[in-house]
């Protein structure tokens, strides 16, 4: 966003929605599995998920009720079985290649078209789905940009020219095959910086979390194994000068107890609600204008009517219903018409 945007509009018709993704919201996304009915795992059960439990016990590894990333971690760092290691690498990288989205609509399409342009997701799984309901909705250009803080199956690079892509494509510089990203990291110091991908994808997540006006955090539960991701984010977010007004939003199945002890850091007040759905926030309630209509209802006491997602199960009748929105904007970028409540007039 440029200054020019700031001055010219209020903070909340510019300033961007940041959407924070762990592993429950992959789960709760495709409940049922992929489209083969593979069965997408949470942190506490990862190890019977993927059956890497014979390989570890062959090398008297205790598993039973640790967190993966607390056991890869331990692994790596002791240094005692390279081999066990490399298997488990491998083990995660053929799990999670193997994902297909399936054809009819599912929440990671409909989450990915309720963001603007200027809004960003930031994922921590591995599963490719994310990136294959975004790139069927590639020819509507004003999408939300989707970011990789752990690595990613479906993503790759160049190191030589920095370019980054679908996994399958190649460099646009040098036309060589993209070189997958590494997945896992000893989780301890989060030595993110040895890869320029996975850093630079932290970098931008400071850089937005500076600037942004509304924060969702979706199926991420910040284990204690991932301090360090949460004091970079809490840093980031300490310094953003709407702070006050900010709002955060939490979909998790946790009580609101819980999930409030564990984000209180990053609450201002009362601006913050828990949803165990996702259809109940303001993403899904407001789509594409989440941050204008809180914005018109706190900032100027102007609420905006309801508009609700109606659930598709076909792709192109949920884009269809986009296109009113999507046209509005259009007036916003080209004819600097303001963005108002289209349920109203
Ligand atoms: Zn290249």
């Amino acid at each position: 966003m440029s200054h020019k945007e700031e001055k010219r509009y209020p903070f909340w018709h510019v300033a961007p929605h940041v959407v924070i993704l762990g592993a429950g919201a992959s789960k709760a996304a495709f409940p049922n599995g992929d489209k083969n009915g593979r069965e997408l795992p949470l942190m506490q059960d990862f190890v019977e998920v993927l059956n890497l439990g014979p390989a570890l016990s062959e090398y008297d590894i205790e598993y039973e009720g640790v967190n993966f990333e607390k056991i890869y971690d331990e692994l790596y760092q002791s240094n005692d079985h390279p081999e066990l290691v490399k298997y488990v690498e491998n083990s995660v990288r053929e799990y999670f290649s193997k994902f297909e989205i399936p054809s009819r609509v599912t929440l990671y399409d409909e989450l990915i078209l309720s963001l603007r342009e200027k809004d960003h997701i930031y994922t921590f799984n591995w599963d490719p789905l994310l990136l294959q309901a975004y790139r069927r909705h590639s020819k509507i250009k004003k999408l939300p940009s989707i970011h990789f803080l752990h690595g990613n199956v479906a993503v790759g690079i160049c190191k030589n020219h920095k370019t980054v892509g679908y996994i399958k494509g190649c460099c646009s510089k040098c036309d060589n095959p993209y070189s997958p990203v590494r997945l896992l990291y000893p989780v301890a110091d989060k030595d993110y910086d040895s890869s320029p991908f996975i850093s630079s994808e932290w970098k931008h997540l400071e850089w937005v979390l500076e600037r942004s006006f509304m924060l969702t955090i979706f199926g991420y539960s910040a284990p204690e194994t991932d301090v360090v991701a949460k004091e970079m984010m809490g840093k980031a977010w300490d310094i953003n000068d709407k702070k006050k007004f900010n709002e955060i939003e939490i979909i998790d199945i946790k009580s609101e107890e819980e999930l409030h002890a564990t984000w209180s850091d990053f609450i201002v007040s009362h601006h913050y609600s828990c949803w165990e759905s996702i259809r109940d926030s303001l993403i899904f309630r407001y789509p594409r204008r989440s941050c204008v209509a809180w914005g018109e209802s706190i900032m100027q006491l102007d609420p905006w009517k309801d508009n609700y997602l109606p659930e598709f199960n076909d792709i192109n009748k949920l884009q269809k219903w986009f296109a009113p929105l999507l046209r509005q904007e259009v007036d916003f970028d080209e004819e600097d018409k303001r963005l108002t409540d289209l349920q109203s007039s």
